[in-house]
């Protein structure tokens, strides 16, 4: 499905790994639903680093000449998905800083409630930006701050607010941070006779490596020859992202102890329970809603059916549709198989409504596979709320359910009906310390920098 909600990025780092470059360009490609905007790899061969990086997929910038030429055991890597307005090259990581006490690299995921303040006093003292990324921003800061490296990024860390997780390269060691509320995840596995951290567990498989635990909220971490050192733990509860569960996630990555695939079958079967609609089949929109879909159709004990196939080698070169094409750009993505829905009352199941805008091009396109009925069901609530932790809701007049009423939806979408997970039933579902923030408005941290995003109920 067209990707409407945006997570900043996925990051992967290997300590002591052989042919860094490749493994790192496999454990990206596990995680390439997180990113397809730009990609990036630095690898240090122990005095020096280099680094590759371009707009697009992985398969389109990192070829295997590339990454034959990359040697070297420790890197850092990223898959990135562009916010609005910040899709240029600049922006793709990781950002790569050459200062004469020495060389570092750095990759992120989330985003920093208080970059622009601390952006603005950077810029007041003369400092140059080149984009507008958060590993940008945290780059300079570290080369600001006083003491040795260890210190400097947990004196970065103390400053920042908001969503984190950061992997840094330096020629010989690698960082790893996450913030304190723990919203952005970030793993830690065996790697080799070396490490590899990652923002999914999925990344792990392809590398062979056995996870250790989460970085824990608030931790930063040193992998150096020396081993494994905590620089600054701390003890604070997490509030990792319940999208996580819902859509970022790939289905077999694991969180917080649970298995995303088992959380969107509760979802699915939890949105069963309330069903009072009979349809004839049930349709998944592909990938991160089947799980959810095939739950519901088993509890409703009627046939979950492929009604609609993904296109999955779109490259970046496919041209982002204008308003006008939207749905010819939908149809390269998704097409609906005529036989199975034709003449049939449909269930169809999606993970998340943001905009709402591919709800109703997906539910035509059923419609005019020969669907009688189209029946949209909605795997988690009505998302009322922006986020301001690194996805591309940042305000609230972009959220379909801030301006209309279920009802509303359901004419707007053109479906027959229209029903979302109880927002009860999804705390039920999910852990109960994730963040929910756009669902019910509880946010793990003051906003006093966001009262226009977050302009309240309606
Ligand atoms: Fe995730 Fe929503 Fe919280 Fe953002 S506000 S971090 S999307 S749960
Ligand atoms: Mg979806």
């Amino acid at each position: 499905m067209e990707k409407i909600v945006q997570d900043s990025s996925g990051i992967v780092g290997l300590f002591n790994v052989a042919q860094a470059a490749q493994s790192m360009y496999y454990a990206l490609h596990a995680m390439q639903h997180r990113g397809q905007d730009g990609c990036g790899l630095a690898v240090s061969d122990g005095n020096i680093l280099s680094i590759q990086k371009g707009l697009g997929l992985l398969a389109e910038n990192l070829t295997s000449d590339v990454l034959s030429a990359m040697e070297g055991s420790l890197g850092v890597g990223q898959v990135r998905m562009a916010t609005k307005g910040d899709a240029q090259l600049e922006n793709v990581q990781p950002i790569m800083v050459r200062a004469h006490q020495g060389h570092f690299s750095i990759v992120t995921n989330g985003m920093i409630t208080n970059a622009l303040t601390l952006r603005n006093e950077l810029e007041k003292q003369g400092l140059i930006f080149q984009g507008t990324s958060d590993a940008e921003l945290i780059a300079h800061l570290i080369q600001l701050a006083p003491g040795n490296f260890n210190e400097k990024i947990d004196g970065v860390c103390k400053q920042l607010k908001g969503s984190y997780a950061f992997l840094i390269a330096t020629k010989d060691c690698l960082f790893a941070a996450r913030d304190p509320h723990g919203i952005r995840p970030l793993f830690l596995a065996k790697c080799q006779n070396g490490y590899a951290l990652s923002s999914e567990t999925c990344s792990f498989g392809i590398l062979g490596a056995q996870l250790i635990r989460e970085i824990n909220p608030g931790e930063i971490i040193r992998i150096d020859d020396a081993g494994l050192q905590e620089i600054a733990t701390m003890n604070a509860a997490s509030h990792v992202c319940s999208m996580e569960y819902v859509y970022f996630s790939r289905v077999d990555s694991v969180i917080e102890q649970n298995n995303v695939h088992a959380i969107r079958k509760a979802c699915g079967k939890a949105l069963a329970k309330q069903e009072t609609v009979h349809a004839d089949i049930v349709v998944g929109v592909p990938d991160s809603a089947i799980s959810a879909a095939t739950s519901f159709a088993h509890e409703l004990k009627i046939p979950y059916e492929t009604g609609l196939i993904k296109n999955r080698y779109i490259g970046s070169t496919f041209i982002r549709p204008t308003q006008q094409q939207r749905m010819q750009g939908l149809r390269v993505r998704l097409n609906a198989i005529s036989s199975v829905v034709k003449g049939k009352k449909v269930f169809l199941v999606d993970d998340c409504i943001v905009k709402g805008s591919t709800a109703k091009r997906i539910a035509q396109l059923l419609k005019e596979a020969g669907a009688t009925e189209v029946h949209l069901r909605i795997a988690s609530p009505m998302m009322k709320y922006p986020c301001l932790y690194g996805n591309d809701h940042r305000c609230q007049g972009e959220l379909v359910a801030y301006h209309y009423t279920c009802e509303e939806m359901e004419e707007l979408f053109h479906v027959d009906s229209l029903r979302f997970l109880d927002i009860e039933e999804y705390k039920q579902c999910v852990p109960q310390n994730s963040c929910m923030a756009c669902f019910d408005g509880v946010y793990p941290e003051d906003l006093a920098d966001f009262k226009d995003c977050v302009k309240g109920e309606k």
